[in-house]
This record gives structure tokens, sequence and C-alpha cells, in this order.
């Protein structure tokens, strides 16, 4: 079986329903999860080939801590050869799990508008494109027009200077590429991202330098640790403590009636 536990500092765990993909921009070119199809074969044997994954369908309602789930760490949901049928049945799911954030994170900007009013955006659902460097900002322009309650940007892997349009958007995280061929990230374009935050209020997330690790470079920008997360979140770590009290104070009744 195949862990959902993950080390990625934004989220607390991942969910597949798909796997494998295809490369659509200069972000994908090293693709994580192209790599991890490679070296773990046993684990893929379609390999990187898009794959539905029916069975795991219903994980999520498995876990009973409140947790941040990046959907499709190894994919992307919104794929041209994911059946619409199929993502409906996600965002079933995802509707009767409301003690769960879902961050889903593509870079399907077009296929996101075109079925988004056919879609249910429940509260628990951030949506995020990715913006690897200023030829593929329009993919922002996209994202603004998604009724989701948190709309984020993932920089990552950083491969140039941005200059963003932040109107709308909750949350931003930028991240260094990392492995043997990672093409580094300069200093002032993180920079720069950071204090557009800044000054727009939009919360500033920054993962990671980057390297042949994902550790190598460390997480310090400018001596700081950014981990900033949208206001969203606050209030639904409030919600979920509120959940956890409620659920503890069923289970101890349970275990006095048994
Ligand atoms: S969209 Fe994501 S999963 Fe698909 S090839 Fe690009 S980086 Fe990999």
């Amino acid at each position: 079986m195949v862990s959902t536990h993950t080390g990625i500092e934004w989220t607390d765990r991942t969910w597949n329903p798909t796997t494998g993909c295809n490369k659509v921009s200069p972000g994908c070119t090293h693709c994580y999860a192209e790599a991890i199809t490679k070296r773990f074969t046993q684990n893929f044997p379609q390999g990187f080939a898009l794959t539905l994954h029916r069975e795991r369908l219903q994980e999520p309602k498995r876990w009973r801590k409140p947790s941040r789930i990046f959907v499709n760490s190894m994919s992307d949901l919104f794929h041209e050869e994911v059946p619409f049928s199929f993502l409906k049945e996600v965002f079933e799911v995802i509707r009767e799990t409301p003690w769960h954030i879902y961050q889903i994170l593509t870079k399907r900007h077009e296929r996101l508008v075109d079925l988004a009013d056919q879609l249910d955006w429940h509260e628990n659902i951030w949506m995020g494109v990715s913006v690897e460097n200023q030829d593929y900002i329009h993919r922002v322009d996209y994202l603004r027009k998604i009724p989701a309650k948190v709309r984020f940007l993932s920089c990552e892997p950083l491969l140039g200077a941005l200059q963003l349009d932040l109107t709308d958007i909750h949350w931003v995280i930028v991240g260094g590429e990392s492995g043997n061929r990672y093409r580094p990230m300069k200093l002032e374009w993180a920079q720069s991202i950071r204090d557009q935050c800044n000054s727009d209020h939009v919360a500033f997330f920054f993962k990671q330098w980057g390297g042949r690790t994902s550790k190598a470079g460390g997480r310090l920008l400018d001596g700081q640790i950014w981990d900033e997360m949208p206001e969203a979140w606050n209030l639904h770590r409030q919600q979920r403590e509120e959940y956890l009290t409620l659920s503890n104070r069923k289970s101890r009744k349970a275990r006095l009636t048994a």
C-alpha cells in the first residue's frame, strides 16, 4: 500500500484518486510524480499513464483525524483523461468529509474553468494553480473565476521573476526545484513574491530553496521561516478543535455505556 503521509510542509497527507499525467509546461520538466512512478514500479504498474483508482475514492472517510489533504500529488485532477463523472465523485467525497481541507492544484486551468459551473465548491476546497514563470501568469486569471473558499498559487519550481496580480488570491507558496538536475531559484525572485504578498496582505509560504535534495538549501528566506497560511485555516482549526472535542466525547460516552 502507498503511504498517504507526506513531507510536504503545507499539507498533512495526500490522496491520489488518480495517478499519472503528461507534461504541459516548463514546471513539469523534472516532474517529481513521474520520477516516483519510475522508481517504485511495483506500486505503479501503469507507469505514468493516467490511471483512475476507484478503490481509493472513499479513503478520506476512514481518516478520522481532520487533515489538510493534497489531492493528487501524483497527478492532475483536471487532466483531460479524468472523466467528468469521476471528478464529480471526488467532489462528492469532499462534500461528505467536511472535517478535512482539500488542497487541489492544477496546471489545467482551462479545463478547470470549463467545468467549474458544474461542480459544487464546498467550503473545504482550496483551489490552486501552478505558476512557474511569467509565461504562465494567465493561470491566475482563470483561477480568479473559481468560487473556492481559498484560491492559491504554487510557484514551485520557481523558474523566473513573477509580477503578480494578487486580487482575490489568498495564499502563495514559493519553492525552488530539487533533484539532480535542479534549476536554481534566484534570491530576488523569492524576495519579490514575498514583498508583493506582504503589500497585498496575502499569506506567503516559503517551502524550500531546493537543490540536489528538497532539504539541501533549507527553508530560510532572509533569515526567517515563512509559514503563513490563509485566514480560512485559522477558522477551520477552531472548528477542528470543536469537532475533535465532540468526537472524543462521543467515544467516551460509547465506552461508558458499553
Ligand atoms: S502537471 Fe504536475 S503531475 Fe502532471 S506532469 Fe506536470 S508536474 Fe507532473
